[in-house]
């Protein structure tokens, strides 16, 4: 009898967790199994700032997925989707084309801009690996440039890095931005012959929202607004972009922040993959508990109605693996139902914040919890004991300053 076919689009936290649910039915030798990824390994997003500040290095957050599923009989392909005919059950990519019975769309989300001009063209966004590595070139590069301007207002203006975005991923990035920045500036321009003075950075963060971290209890919010203000990060709370440009960021009160570096962190968007046609799209999109009729699946960031979280992502992995099984098995299908485990945001070295249940908790204990807790969402050994090193490292020596 023919096996069936389960094809999964998108090697990130929910692609990766349902085929970690098939492996079972692999082994035994009852399905066929295809992972698709456009890169050729999974990114753990939560530690990409500290890659974008010289924490990490790259390959400490990169999984390539072959070394993930090494031993198992997965079918990887490295590859852009570029259609699903839902219909004829086919996926089209590069020069081939895929015949599925199952296919299992975890395509994550793309960069929500809100339609701010100039936003795309001027800003970086945190999303990729190349990304994290684009950010902390073009910090070093704003150094070393300024280092020798003998203008202090041309200075100043180079030194001026903007985060636009008060969630998660901004301030965490905004935390580790100011002590990477204030630090460089300290350790290595400072006290050379260079053209720097004191004081010529500035970490600027600016959220529509009047609070930093809208999602979080309060006393998180509290306790990162006031850590971020004790790092040196200026906080524009309450005010939108209007505008942004090559050389600064103009709020919609009037105000212009010069800056030589915008990091767009302001929002993603579950857009289901443009490879799919409209008719599939319609009845994919109300598609919420991930029901099988099309014979396509549709979860993590792709899906809509639940926070945009690797959390999420994974708890529907799972789900989505037993109901393919099910569906196999002409069964009724699960239901997904989320439940958060709680939540925490790093807030620079030595400190995190959180809550877990109705535990709120910050401090260096919280981020000893959180980097453990991150740890253990690695799958090999190699790349925990990687990146156990680089943190170990980042006790004793500053953050690497290399310019690639
Ligand atoms: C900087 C940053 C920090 C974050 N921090 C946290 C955190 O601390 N905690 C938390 O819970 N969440 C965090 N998130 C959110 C989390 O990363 C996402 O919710 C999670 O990655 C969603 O998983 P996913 O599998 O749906 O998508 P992704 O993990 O984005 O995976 C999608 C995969 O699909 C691939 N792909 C896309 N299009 C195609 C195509 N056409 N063909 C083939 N492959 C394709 C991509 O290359 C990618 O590998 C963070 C996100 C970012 C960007």
């Amino acid at each position: 009898m023919k096996k069936p076919h389960i094809i999964i689009v998108g090697g990130g936290f929910a692609g990766l967790e349902v085929a970690r649910g098939l492996l079972r039915p692999l082994k035994q030798g009852k399905i066929k199994l295809t992972l698709i990824n456009s890169t050729n390994y999974f990114l753990f997003t939560p530690l990409l700032h500290e890659v974008a500040t010289g924490g990490l290095s790259a390959s400490s957050v990169a999984e390539p997925l072959r070394e993930v599923f090494v031993n198992t009989k997965i079918n990887i392909i490295q590859g852009l989707v570029t259609q699903v005919d839902a219909d004829q059950k086919i996926i089209s990519l590069n020069d081939q084309q895929l015949s599925y019975d199952i296919a299992v769309i975890a395509t994550g989300a793309t960069t929500n801009y809100y339609d701010t001009p100039g936003a795309k063209e001027y800003t970086l966004p945190l999303k990729t690996l190349a990304d994290a590595i684009n950010i902390r070139s073009r910090i070093i590069d704003a150094f070393e440039t300024a280092s020798l301007l003998t203008d202090t207002a041309q200075r100043r203006e180079l030194l001026s890095f903007v985060i636009v975005g008060g969630g998660a991923t901004g301030v965490e990035l905004a935390a580790e931005l100011a002590e990477f920045a204030f630090s460089i500036e300290h350790r290595y321009f400072e006290m050379s012959s260079s053209c720097l003075r004191k004081n010529e950075v500035t970490v600027t963060l600016v959220s529509t929202s009047a609070e930093l971290l809208a999602q979080f209890p309060a006393p998180t919010r509290q306790v990162a607004a006031a850590r971020l203000q004790g790092l040196g990060v200026i906080l524009r709370l309450g005010v939108a972009v209007g505008e942004v440009e090559q050389d600064g960021v103009n709020l919609n009160d009037g105000w212009r922040i010069p800056s030589s570096l915008t990091i767009w962190t302001a929002g993603v968007k579950a857009t289901l993959p443009q490879f799919i046609d409209e008719s599939t799209k319609a009845k994919l999109w109300s598609q919420t508990n991930n029901r099988a009729e099309l014979g396509a699946f549709i979860l993590g960031d792709a899906a809509t109605g639940l926070p945009l979280l690797a959390q999420v992502a994974v708890a529907q992995g799972k789900v989505v693996a037993r109901n393919i099984l099910l569906h196999l098995k002409g069964r009724p299908l699960l239901n997904f139902v989320y439940h958060s485990k709680g939540s925490f945001v790093s807030l620079g070295q030595w400190f995190a914040a959180g809550t877990i249940g109705k535990i709120n908790m910050s401090g260096r204990l919280t981020w000893w919890l959180w980097r453990t807790i991150y740890l253990f969402k690695f799958a090999s050994n190699k790349k925990r004991l990687r990146i156990i090193l680089d943190w170990t490292l980042n006790l004793f020596y500053p953050r690497d300053v290399t310019r690639f």
